[in-house]
């Protein structure tokens, strides 16, 4: 339990589009513009959206590099009343960025901290992946080194649940091959540039996915979405 200061803000946990801009609900635009200030992870991307919907707020940066300096600030800030939209550089903020820092921060200093909900890139890729979407394991980043995500491949090699990865597209090709030799060919989807110009979902065999993305060197942003194991 927590007790909330009076006259504390609200820090606000906006969801902008992964790609396409019209992918903002109504509410979100009105917390824009209601807010004293935004905090977002990508200023120039945000500041992108604020100008396509004419939505002129003060905006702040706050990454992965500067979270920790600038968190009491932005808490100081919140203590005195003003209220705060936190956004990601697209999708729902605290889904693999630094959002939860200031969350945790703000949750243990009695602020109220509120949800905006909108797109993101993980529940997109789940629905569209024709994979079992009930129950499923989002597993963020994997490793970057080749020897710690093998490991956490052979370490998920008995999940049952549907499996989703954020990949970078310069490794997937890398990581589909360590998913056909460490988990087998199972059936997976990559879904790519999602709600953007050229969005590609992709489904098969890992072994059709290699075959597809060895000819072709995919680009944009793209989510590795794989069937749990079965016996
Ligand atoms: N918070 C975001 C969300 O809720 O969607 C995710 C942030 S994470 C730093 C960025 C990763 O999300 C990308 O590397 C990619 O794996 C995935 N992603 C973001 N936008 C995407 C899109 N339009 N299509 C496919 N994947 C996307």
């Amino acid at each position: 339990m927590s007790n909330t200061p009076a006259n504390t803000g609200t820090l606000y946990l906006v969801s902008t589009p992964i790609g396409n801009l019209e992918d903002i609900t109504l509410r979100a635009l009105r917390v824009l513009k209601e807010v004293e200030l935004i905090a977002a992870e990508d200023t120039r991307r945000t500041r992108r959206l604020l100008r396509h919907y004419q939505i002129s707020r003060p905006l702040i940066s706050y990454h992965d590099h500067n979270k920790e300096a600038r968190s009491p600030s932005l808490l100081e800030k919140l203590n005195s009343g003003e209220s705060l939209a936190l956004v990601s550089d697209a999708g729902t903020p605290g889904i693999s960025d630094p959002a939860f820092y200031l969350v945790r921060l703000a949750i243990q200093h009695g602020v109220p901290v509120v949800p905006v909900p909108g797109p993101s890139a993980l529940i997109s890729a789940l629905i569209v992946s024709g994979l079992p979407p009930d129950r499923f394991a989002f597993e963020g980043f994997l490793p970057a080194k080749s020897g710690r995500r093998r490991r956490k491949l052979k370490a998920l090699a008995g999940e049952e649940r549907t499996i989703l990865f954020f990949e970078s597209p310069y490794r997937l090709k890398r990581t589909l091959e360590d998913i056909l030799e460490i988990m087998g060919d199972r059936r997976a989807t990559v879904a790519r540039e999602l709600t953007k110009k050229f969005e590609e979902v992709t489904r098969g065999t890992v072994t059709q996915l290699l075959e597809h993305y060895g000819e072709k060197k995919p680009r944009g942003e793209v989510v590795i979405v794989l069937t749990g194991y079965t016996a």
